[in-house]
């Protein structure tokens, strides 16, 4: 298989991405059906803005010094994206969130 490497790369990128899409939905179908979606609000923008950085580093990977330019659209995005895991309540914060709605729920 030519570049397999990258096609792996690739198939991990899809899979990642389906992932967040799939969580995103979940979450939205139970905010649409009235249930209190606090801890799942914080789940998606913990798991989605770690999960896409992840994503844009791999993108950084396959484009190799490209990635890296300043102000090309893949080097852009991946900038973008390590500023999503701060604003809006970074990622320690949406931890503390979940943390905090489980024990809430669990009575501990
Ligand atoms: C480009 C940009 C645009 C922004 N736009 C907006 C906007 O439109 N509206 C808005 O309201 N804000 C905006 N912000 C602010 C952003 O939401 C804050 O930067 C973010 O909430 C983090 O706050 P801080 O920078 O004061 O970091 P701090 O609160 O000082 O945190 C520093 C680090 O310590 C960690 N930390 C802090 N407290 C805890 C804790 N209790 N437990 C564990 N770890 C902790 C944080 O996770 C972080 O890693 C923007 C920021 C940037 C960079």
């Amino acid at each position: 298989m030519r570049f397999q490497a990258i096609q792996h790369m690739l198939a991990d990128m899809a899979s990642s991405l389906f992932a967040c899409e799939s969580m995103v939905l979940a979450a939205a179908r139970r905010a649409d059906a009235g249930s209190d979606v606090r801890m799942e609000a914080s789940m998606c923008k913990l798991f989605v803005s770690e999960a896409c950085f992840q994503i844009a580093d791999k993108a950084v990977q396959i484009h190799g010094n490209v990635g890296v330019t300043k102000n090309h659209p893949v080097e852009f995005i991946f900038r973008r994206l390590r500023l999503y895991r701060i604003v809006t309540g970074t990622s320690e914060i949406q931890r503390n969130t979940i943390a905090k709605e489980i024990l809430q729920r669990h009575g501990s």
